[in-house]
């Protein structure tokens, strides 16, 4: 028996050895050697450039909120109108709905349909967007609202939420963007956000006003793109990093803090200056969602594209640092 054993066990490595022959390319060989069988899933939409990844888990499947990178030619910065929605029920199909928001569907904005993210609430959803103000310089955060996840979304107050003047620890009129929500178990909401400070305070129980004073957290190297969740009995405040972008991240036994520095998270994105990092459990498996640059290689940084890889707790609740794949989600 063992001598079978042996004898299949040596045709089965000298079937799996392969000399290359003279009129073989060294890329058919490559090619052969690469496992076809299992797709590059990442990045996840292919036929647009999506960046800020925002992803809300509802019911029974993923909402995948992003900007829209129109990209054209002669752009190089970030030119952005609109926001996209996907759903997917296994993280590896993603369905693309009609547009539910734009710049425009907020009157008193002019441009910039920058970060955002969207939460539930008594049945009713609410998405915290980044734009640019018409008449109060710089950035501004509004809140859009609708009966379902895929909108179509309308503006829920009919003017900012906050606004740069709001804001004054630094003289940027950049610093109120990348909103990010979370109602706390006890049913108190938090809005987060920030370029450079990194700001936060209490939302109203109707979502649509802030209740109390905004407050600020000290981060190291804290540059935007905020992002609180919680896993098991750990808040987690997650950013970018320095730029170009790493994501670092905090713990915290309170959403209120003391935050407690645990390093850096994930490494720059390929071909892209920012990352911008969600983060959620979905039937029970932890995932990590953000954007980089790998679907045009000629300015990357606003022709973005939205992966999908795994995300791994240690059992002290720190988080394992992401490797970024090409093959992404496989089913
Ligand atoms: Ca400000």
């Amino acid at each position: 028996m063992k001598n079978l054993f042996s004898i299949l066990l040596a045709i089965a490595l000298f079937s799996s050895c392969k000399t290359i022959k003279p009129n073989e390319s060294l890329a058919s060989v490559k090619s052969e050697n690469s496992n076809p069988t299992v797709p590059s899933n990442n990045p996840i939409i292919k036929d647009k450039y999506t960046g800020d990844p925002a992803a809300l888990v509802y019911k029974d499947k993923v909402y995948l909120y992003a900007g829209h990178d129109e990209a054209p030619n002669d752009f190089n910065f970030y030119k952005m109108n609109e926001w996209l929605v996907y759903s997917s029920s296994d993280m590896v199909n993603w369905q693309e709905h009609p547009v539910p928001l734009k710049v425009t569907d907020f009157a008193w904005a002019k441009s910039d349909a920058w970060a955002a993210q969207v939460i539930e609430r008594n049945g009713k959803f609410y998405w915290y967007v980044t734009v640019s103000h018409g008449t109060i310089n710089g950035k501004a955060i509004g809140v859009a609202v609708s009966d379902s996840p895929t909108g179509p979304f309308k503006d829920a107050l009919g003017k900012a939420l906050v606004t740069n003047d709001m804001t004054t620890h630094t003289k940027i009129d950049w610093d109120d963007i990348d909103p990010t929500v979370h109602i706390d178990d006890d049913g108190q909401a938090y809005l987060f956000w920030g370029n450079t400070v990194c700001h936060y305070a209490k939302l109203k129980e109707n979502m649509i006003e802030l209740d109390g004073p905004i407050q600020t957290i000290n981060l190291p190297n804290f540059t935007e793109a905020p992002w609180i969740h919680k896993h098991k009995d750990w808040y987690y405040l997650s950013y970018a990093y320095e730029f170009p972008e790493k994501i670092a991240y905090a713990m915290s036994k309170s959403i209120n803090g003391p935050w407690e520095y645990k390093g850096i998270l994930n490494e720059i994105a390929g071909n892209s200056n920012t990352n911008h990092q969600s983060i959620i459990d979905f039937k029970g498996v932890p995932y990590f969602i953000y954007h980089n640059g790998s679907t045009q290689p000629n300015g990357g940084s606003f022709r973005r594209s939205v992966c999908v890889d795994r995300l791994y707790y240690n059992s002290d609740g720190t988080m394992k640092r992401v490797i970024m794949t090409s093959e992404g989600i496989q089913k």
